[in-house]
């Protein structure tokens, strides 16, 4: 039995799909005004690792992560410039529509690399915000027409006292937030019937799209909305971000979409913890971030990184040192060498059904990556089953790991060195994406080192 811990229950439950076999999925996509973080990449890896557990459950995943290319305010609720604006001003170029799609284009582009390095499977769909204007547009013209919209002299607002179900997610944050909002006036907007109450549509004299309201922007939160229902229906199974989205974002979305429709968005919402560093949350605003790249360099994969965030449950914070990270690396390069030394096996293989059905157990709870990690551990210490049986069984773990623990086969000619199976893991996760020209790069790069890359049906062989 698959189970989930559900924020708007406040419960682990078990999760019953809309359509038996089949999940709808949407994952809260980055903003692409800057390089993202290794804390923006970890909704990531976890939207990835619910995806390959569901299938591992036997169902049909259509999976959407959407790309933020405008109308991210840099406050989370209405105040602030929006993201894209400042970021084409902070990197001098024209406030034009033209400029910004070549921003976002860039942004989305190391994006999808970071993602690719960390094994990340790419989506079903990869909706950009800027491409979904006309179903935000009607979206507002429905709530509009339901009496749930007033304007301001800066935009379009959604009335929040109009929602009886406002803020069902978070019932205590927004209250939390309602009091505090009261003691400070500071940064109110004064034309707001409501605090609470958030833009739709924001006017924008200098840049923007055209509407019947007025030049400008839809909100952040009603891209979400309308890009959701657009890809998976009126009411979709999943919904997942970062811990972040629940007072906000998530509230006025699921308030949005379900005015407009008398539905429920989604039936699950699933939220992860933050990476934080040196006690606080990692983030661009305080400049107290890393990139995939900064690792990198460091001598630490990403893949390594995929690893230490698997150590710990999604909804567990997580402290980022670079030592956490180096004991991270020694542990995941052991299960490497351990699985690439085994020569015996093929496809064959037959799994072990204690293993399956613990590591089956522990992932259907709510994706319990660290006992699943553990599990792989037992695996290789346990006397009980053969070597064959092991490999046979992490390729079958892998795939919800996404680890790269099946792609290196040994050859019993020699040992190879580390770098050499840190290339061919990186060539595998390459040729995964059916990004051949890296493949064919990394092969080059292996061949200059003296060595000989063969793909075989059981994986890929190297000799010296
Ligand atoms: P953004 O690109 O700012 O829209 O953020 C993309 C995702 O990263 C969102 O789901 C955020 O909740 C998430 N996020 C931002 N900072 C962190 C962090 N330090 N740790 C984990 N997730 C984060
Ligand atoms: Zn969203």
């Amino acid at each position: 039995m698959l189970q989930f811990h559900n924020t708007l229950t406040g419960k682990k439950e078990e999760f019953k799909p809309i359509k038996p076999g089949l999940v709808g999925m949407y994952h809260c996509g980055p903003t692409v005004y800057n390089y993202p973080h290794i804390g923006n990449l970890r909704p990531y890896v976890f939207a990835d690792i619910l995806r390959r557990g569901c299938e591992l459950a036997g169902l049909k995943v259509t999976q959407v992560i959407n790309i933020t290319d405008f109308g991210h305010l840099t406050d989370d609720a209405d105040a602030g410039e929006d993201k894209m604006t400042s970021a084409l001003k902070r990197e001098g170029k024209a406030l034009t529509l033209e400029a910004m799609r070549e921003l976002a284009d860039k942004y989305t582009k190391y994006y999808v690399e970071n993602i690719q390095q960390m094994n990340i499977r790419l989506p079903d769909v990869m909706p950009l915000a800027s491409e979904h204007i006309k179903e935000d547009v009607e979206l507002i013209k429905v709530l509009d027409e339901k009496g749930f919209i007033y304007q301001t002299s800066d935009g379009l607002y959604f009335d929040t006292s109009k929602d009886p179900d406002y803020g069902k997610l978070s019932p205590k944050m927004v209250t939390a937030q309602e009091a505090e909002s009261s003691k400070s006036r500071i940064g109110a907007n004064p034309e707001k019937k409501n605090q609470r109450d958030f833009a739709v549509w924001k006017f924008n004299n200098a840049i923007g799209f055209q509407s019947k309201w007025g030049q400008g922007f839809p909100g952040w939160h009603i891209e979400c909305s309308a890009m959701s229902m657009r890809y998976l229906g009126e009411t979709f199974d999943i919904h997942t971000g970062g811990i972040d989205h629940i007072p906000v974002h998530h509230n006025n979305e699921i308030a949005q979409a379900e005015s407009a429709t008398g539905k429920p968005l989604a039936h699950y919402w699933l939220h992860v913890a933050h990476v934080i560093i040196n006690s606080e949350k990692m983030s661009k605003s305080l400049g107290n971030f890393l990139t995939l790249q900064n690792l990198i360099d460091q001598g630490i994969e990403p893949l390594t990184y995929r690893y230490w965030l698997l150590g710990a449950h999604y909804s567990t914070q997580m402290n980022l040192t670079i030592d956490s990270l180096k004991a991270a690396q020694t542990g995941y390069k052991k299960l490497l060498k351990f699985f690439s030394e085994i020569t015996e096996g093929n496809e064959a293989t037959k799994l072990d059904e204690n293993f399956l059905n613990k590591f089956k157990e522990y992932i259907f709870d709510d994706l319990d990556t660290p006992k699943a990690i553990a599990l792989l551990w037992d695996m290789t210490r346990d006397n009980n089953i053969d070597n064959a049986t092991k490999k046979a069984m992490a390729l079958e773990f892998d795939k919800v790991l996404g680890l790269g623990l099946g792609s290196i086969v040994k050859t019993e000619l020699s040992e190879i060195p580390q770098n050499i199976l840190n290339l061919v893991s990186q060539r595998e996760i390459a040729r995964k994406n059916k990004d051949w020209k890296t493949s064919d790069k990394i092969r080059d790069e292996i061949s200059k080192l003296g060595y000989q890359l063969t793909d075989t049906e059981q994986g890929p062989v190297v000799l010296k």
